[in-house]
């Protein structure tokens, strides 16, 4: 039975309750009234029920999908503005007890070398990330108890915190490591992390089951009650995703959405962000294998869907998508991307020899940071280094009430101007530097608040004089 407060996996994300769903979407595709319904409710940034935003990802009158992609942009625009939040994400071990075949981790991929690092190997990376300029970290880790307990990632956690190099720190640490205990939550919770990320893969149990035949990952409930543990200890920001490619997207689409909702109705706080990957190749991965992948088009109306059905959730695309792609897809949405990712253990500071093959996945954008930050700024967003919710205790449902009212705004422009303007002092190439002192001048009339702004400029002014660290 469905029920979106149980905290039992098969009653929050009900199967049945997805196909009536998908039945629903596929009866109502083309009923125009209906779909002005939603798109009206969707203006009022309320966001959608599951059913509602499986209509218009079904639908495929062409007016009305332009109406959808005109939406997204408008709403992306009013509830986060012009910037795009930077990170990298940090693998630390790939060994890995689990049987997923869509990752070359899997615990009987011979061909791949098993790497883990050491705190030191791992405060090397971090040194390397902060010459980049990044200032906010996501750490990857296989499941292996043995070579990776949480003790590992915990001290993992504490070598990179403690890394000061020249004007460089990392000041958030967001967590994709498997699914755990509530004890470990809270051992993680403690250890100052920002954002627990977990991505489902596919909601589809039968299939999930198929995908990862083996290891502890083989538990659809476990995995998917993962969030509810990890609020009960103490985590209240926590990132869903999917694997796109694995299962019917439409199928996913409503799934996660139901996942979303779960949250919201069982803890009061929604998803915090989606990631929404989409299956590369790898070692050992054919992405050609899996039949249900999809093209860019339906990536784009995805994005634009979640964005109408969760304005609140911060959306992240990574390097597994091409330059073309994401530049498609940011207006629709997206509020965080990846720079300069290494996907290999250690591959920041040493580049991967061939015969090691220790990447999770190939990338797409191999552009440096710099490249992608003077990107970005051409295409009018402003790249931003903030992390400042997290370390000023605005988390979970005090984050979303802000959000919600759009206060959160009056934080999140200021900040990226400081930010960036961190970045060009300390990294930026001299073009990139140009660019950037335009878009930050540009920009500053942009803080309504007089007050605010004269802040904002004595910390520019600051900023060239050595301080850092400023923040809203
Ligand atoms: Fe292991 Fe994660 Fe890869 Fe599965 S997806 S094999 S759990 S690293
Ligand atoms: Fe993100 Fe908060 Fe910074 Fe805004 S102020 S960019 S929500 S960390």
């Amino acid at each position: 039975m469905y029920d979106p407060k149980s905290p039992k996996a098969g009653e929050f994300i009900s199967h049945e309750e997805v196909l009536q769903t998908l039945a629903y979407a596929e009866e109502n595709k083309n009923n125009i009234p209906l779909i002005d319904e939603i798109l009206e409710k969707a203006r009022t940034k309320k966001g959608l029920s599951h059913r509602e935003a499986a209509v218009l990802l079904d639908c495929d009158i062409p007016e009305k999908n332009e109406e959808i992609f005109r939406l997204a942009k408008q709403i992306k625009r009013e509830l986060y503005g012009n910037r795009i939040v930077m990170f990298a994400p940090l693998y630390l071990s790939n060994y890995c007890i689990n049987g997923c075949v869509y990752c070359p981790y899997h615990l009987k991929n011979k061909n791949i070398t098993r790497k883990k690092m050491t705190r030191e190997e791992v405060q090397r990376e971090v040194v390397a990330l902060q010459d980049m300029g990044h200032k906010r970290l996501a750490i990857e880790a296989g499941e292996d108890p043995k070579n990776n307990p949480i003790e590992y990632i915990l001290d993992c956690i504490d070598a990179i915190y403690q890394v000061k190099h020249k004007n460089g720190a990392i000041r958030r640490v967001n967590v994709n490591i498997a699914a755990t205990t509530v004890e470990d939550y809270r051992r993680l919770k403690d250890a100052g992390i920002g954002t627990y990320i977990l991505f489902q893969e596919t909601y589809h149990k039968d299939s999930y089951e198929k995908l990862h035949p083996t290891g502890p990952k083989h538990d659809y409930a476990w995995h998917t009650e993962a969030m509810d543990r990890a609020m009960e200890g103490g985590i209240d920001d926590v990132g869903l995703g999917v694997l796109f490619g694995l299962e019917l997207y439409r199928y996913e689409f409503a799934a996660l959405l139901m996942h979303g909702e779960h949250l919201e109705a069982a803890y009061g706080v929604g998803p915090h962000t989606i990631s929404v990957p989409r299956i590369r190749p790898a070692d050992d991965v054919d992405p050609g294998t899996f039949d249900n992948g999809i093209d860019d088009d339906i990536f784009a109306k995805l994005v634009a869907c979640i964005r109408l059905s969760v304005p609140y959730t911060g959306m992240i695309v990574s390097t597994r998508e091409s330059k073309e792609c994401r530049e498609k897809v940011l207006d629709l949405g997206i509020s965080q991307i990846s720079g300069a990712s290494k996907t290999s253990v250690g591959g920041y500071c040493e580049p991967e020899k061939e015969e090691e093959n220790s990447e999770q996945f190939d990338t797409s954008d191999k552009r440096t940071l710099d490249e992608i930050v003077h990107w970005l700024m051409g295409m009018g967003h402003i790249p931003s280094f903030c992390t400042a919710c997290y370390r000023e205790g605005r988390t979970g449902d005090r984050f979303m009430s802000l959000a919600k009212s759009g206060q959160i705004q009056n934080c999140c422009h200021p900040n990226a101007l400081i930010t960036l303007k961190e970045y060009l002092e300390d990294y930026a190439s001299p073009e990139t530097k140009k660019r950037g002192e335009e878009m930050i001048r540009s920009q500053l009339v942009n803080i309504p608040r007089l007050k605010t702004r004269e802040k904002v400029e004595a910390y520019l002014d600051e900023i060239v004089e050595g301080e850092r660290d400023f923040r809203f």
